[in-house]
């Protein structure tokens, strides 16, 4: 083990000076990881005027944050994000760089690690500690999905890896837990800034990320066809929660890619999970099976996901979905 890098970072990946779900994830195991090694955790935020957050950080497990506060930080940026956090490594020398897999995360860990000339893990869903070397141990889906495979990173540090939002819960927040924050200067310019944002425009499309949903209703291929998605949204909308969908009605085309749930979709854990019309392949329970209470609704008694279910309801989707929409709306 490098003695000279120390310690537990986690990025804490902010927008419009929220922090993200994913961040907030990567505290709770970094703080575990941080406690086997017996190490500081430390968060490291950049933005601009994000100071409020810090307390979040804390309150849920770290035990410092390095913050850099400054207007060329305000929106990401691939350039400033990685100038500004390869100077924090390459002077503080943590041992350990955890971040979000989110559309920023998949940006910023490549380059960084690039620059820093370590290695970096991408995509990761489950994280450990080589009780004999001391090494992370970072394990991600490999071909396609077919194999998870478990990579260390032994001869360069920081050990680096990208962690897909939804696999770790979000640790209970404590007011009490007190922690250093230092606010770091950085000597970014604005002409080190290759892009620049002019305006960002929402999204026209309605679209929500279903790894923050607590509700989900999800439809496989027993729905049977893309007008059948009608009868899932009704029943997500009127308790509050998203569609999901399972690879069969992705790639039948009756719902977009962005709703997948699973090995090669995205992994849920909201506090219900209805699947309708869906066996519950191994690649598809991958992805939320660790959701709170699940109910699911398939023809086929002997259906795998029954028997992960919390409760099975046997029966046409087409029959048992629109009494639910009935008793709930008599409630
Ligand atoms: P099916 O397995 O065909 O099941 C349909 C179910 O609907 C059946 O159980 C049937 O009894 C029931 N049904 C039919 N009609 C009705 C009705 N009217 N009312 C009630 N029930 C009804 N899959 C994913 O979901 N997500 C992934 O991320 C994913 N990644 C994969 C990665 C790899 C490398 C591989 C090889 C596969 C992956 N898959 C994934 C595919 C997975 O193996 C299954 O093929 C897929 O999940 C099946 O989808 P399904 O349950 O909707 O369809």
């Amino acid at each position: 083990m490098n003695k000279e890098y120390r310690g537990v970072w986690v990025f804490a990946e902010q927008r419009d000076g929220h922090l993200q779900k994913v961040s907030l994830e990567l505290i709770g195991k970094g703080r575990e990881i941080a406690d086997k090694l017996g190490e500081k955790l430390t968060a490291v935020l950049l933005g601009y005027e994000v100071q409020n957050l810090t307390n979040s950080l804390i309150s849920h497990g770290a035990d410092e944050v390095i913050l850099v506060d400054n207007v060329l930080l305000k929106n990401y940026t691939t350039d400033a994000y990685a100038k500004v956090l390869c100077d924090l490594i390459n002077e503080r020398k943590p041992e350990i760089m955890f971040i979000g897999a989110s559309y920023i995360g998949r940006d910023l860990g490549p380059r960084v690690a690039g620059r820093l000339k370590t290695g970096l893990t991408a995509d990761c869903t489950s994280l450990d500690i080589d009780q004999e070397t001391g090494n992370l141990l970072m394990t991600r889906p490999a071909f396609g999905g077919n194999l998870m495979a478990t990579i260390e990173c032994p001869d360069h540090r920081p050990q680096m890896s990208t962690v897909r939002p939804g696999v770790f819960n979000v640790p209970c927040a404590d007011e009490k837990r007190t922690g250093k924050v230092e606010v770091v200067a950085t000597d970014l310019k604005e002409e080190e800034i290759r892009t620049k944002v002019e305006k960002i425009v929402k999204s026209l499309k309605d679209k929500i990320d279903i790894t923050e949903a607590e509700v989900i209703v999800s439809g496989g291929r027993g729905v049977g066809n893309k007008e059948g998605f009608a009868l899932i949204k009704e029943l997500a909308e009127i308790l509050g929660g998203v569609v999901g969908a399972s690879r069969a009605a992705v790639d039948s085309g009756w719902v977009e890619k962005d709703y997948q749930v699973g090995q090669t979709g995205k992994t849920v854990r909201p506090k219900l999970y209805i699947a309708c019309g869906i066996s519950g392949a191994i690649q598809h329970l991958a992805g939320m099976q660790e959701s709170d209470y699940i109910i699911a609704i398939n023809k086929d008694d002997s259906a795998p996901i029954m028997s992960v279910a919390d409760l099975a309801v046997v029966g046409d989707l087409y029959k048992v979905i629109p009494e639910m929409i009935k008793e709930i709306k008599a409630q």
